[in-house]
């Protein structure tokens, strides 16, 4: 968890407790005008976003119910996505879920979502068929393609806007184990692990099978800029060709190599290992197309910004390029946070400017590592942001998710 999220604690409400439509405290909250926060894991970093100083949190961990059937799954907005896998694993299952086992289900599957499988199988949201949603009059609502269809749509990237969900329907696919891993080089071979990444993604017949990220990072521990590749080809077939530009650079960590064949719970539990909780963080995110000169120069920005935060004790930051790059920052002490946000956010704005001049900008940037400078709900365009706020006052005629639960992105700012 994000230590920007814990600080804002005030008073939590386990939504847990309250089984009928009449006892979901939406009403009480909405008569009072109290202001709250919605929280699944609490793991977006973004400050206030699933938390509220002086409101009340409905805290929904305590929705954990997980059932599968007729290859759907269906999981409680409290839950986590290790125990969605690890539930899946006994039938040879899988789902398009988070990448860390410790992430929660709502954060992803309300804004997007990227997956291991995310080449093959699309966004986490995609792949949901029925939300559970209590609305603003705290009636429970089933939203997917038949009922209540334009709030299924609207709910996909709407984040908490449209109302508090409480069970996510999501459907399974038969999956094996595959190969991935993390491989750790020096900064010399990002230049060519940019042709790469671009080279791959660009292809008419790109491997449907492939999750590639690849990250320049700084981490005070080791005082040296560092590359890191995250990758995976998801079916059984070890060492494939496709990966072995990412995989193969020479000179890298030999020992850190750690490319293997894997469930998709080991995969998960891999990542969460590597993640840092507890600590100082933000992420933010920009979307360019795929063009080497572009990138290449977003990566020399970030590499000219790094220099001034290099000297803050404890600082992990990290410029990692996924089918939808972001950068990210993990930091240790509250008085480094304003030199560190400005630094990302001018980088941030330096790599907007230059995709712009080489006309590879894209408007789009991704709910869930967008930082509150950012207008996400408006990088999806007039016409979708017109058709969310008329899906809104539909379904939140009092605008009680726009007022009441200030956290997150709005619709109507
Ligand atoms: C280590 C790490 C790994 C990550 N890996 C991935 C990854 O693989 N793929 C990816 O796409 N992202 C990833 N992220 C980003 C992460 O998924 C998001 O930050 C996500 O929002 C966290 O989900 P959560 O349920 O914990 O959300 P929270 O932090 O609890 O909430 C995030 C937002 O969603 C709203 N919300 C949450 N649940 C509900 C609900 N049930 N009803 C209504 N509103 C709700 C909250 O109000 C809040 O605005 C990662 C983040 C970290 C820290």
């Amino acid at each position: 968890m994000s230590l920007q999220q814990v600080v804002t604690s005030n008073e939590y409400t386990h939504i847990s407790k309250y089984r009928t439509n009449s006892e979901y405290p939406i009403t009480y909250l909405s008569q009072e005008g109290v202001k709250f926060a919605i929280r699944g894991a609490g793991q977006q970093p973004l400050p206030g976003c699933a938390n509220i100083k002086n409101g009340k949190t409905l805290d929904l961990s305590g929705l954990t119910d997980i059932e599968v059937q007729d290859g759907v799954i269906s999981i409680g907005a409290g839950c986590r996505w290790g125990a969605v896998y690890d539930r899946l694993q006994e039938d040879g299952l899988a789902v398009t879920g988070a990448r860390s086992g410790n992430n929660g289900i709502g954060g992803l599957a309300l804004a997007g979502g990227l997956s291991f499988f995310g080449t093959r199988e699309g966004f986490i949201c995609d792949n949901v068929v029925n939300y559970q949603v209590v609305l603003a009059s705290g009636e429970i609502v089933n939203a997917n393609a038949q009922e209540h269809s334009d709030l299924f749509v609207a709910i996909r990237g709407g984040g908490n806007n449209f109302g508090v969900v409480t069970r996510f329907d999501i459907r399974t696919f038969k999956q094996g184990p595959f190969w991935g891993g993390a491989v750790f080089y020096f900064p010399d071979s990002f230049p060519g692990q940019i042709e790469a990444l671009v080279d791959e993604v660009t292809k008419d017949d790109a491997d449907v099978e492939t999750h590639i990220m690849i990250s320049l990072f700084f981490a005070a521990q080791f005082g040296r800029v560092m590359g890191l590749n995250q990758v995976y080809y998801t079916k059984e077939v070890g060492s494939p060709k496709v990966l072995e530009p990412f995989t193969g650079m020479q000179p890298q960590v030999e020992e850190c190599n750690k490319m293997r064949m894997m469930s998709l719970k080991e995969a998960a539990a891999e990542q969460e290992a590597m993640a840092m909780t507890g600590v100082r963080c933000a992420y933010m995110n920009t979307t360019i197309r795929p063009d080497v000169a572009t990138i290449k120069a977003a990566s020399d920005i970030f590499s000219k910004a790094l220099e001034q935060v290099k000297g803050f004790e404890g600082i992990v930051s990290s410029f990692t390029l996924q089918p939808y790059p972001k950068s990210l920052l993990q930091k240790t002490n509250k008085s480094d946070d304003e030199t560190i946000l400005a630094t990302a956010k001018g980088v941030i704005e330096a790599i907007d400017k230059e995709a712009v001049a080489k006309g590879q900008d894209v408007a789009y940037k991704y709910l869930n590592y967008a930082f509150d400078f950012q207008n996400q709900i408006g990088s999806y365009g007039v016409k979708n942001k017109e058709m969310l706020q008329e899906v809104s006052r539909k379904y939140d005629s009092e605008g009680l998710f726009q007022k009441g639960v200030p956290g997150g992105f709005k619709l109507f700012t």
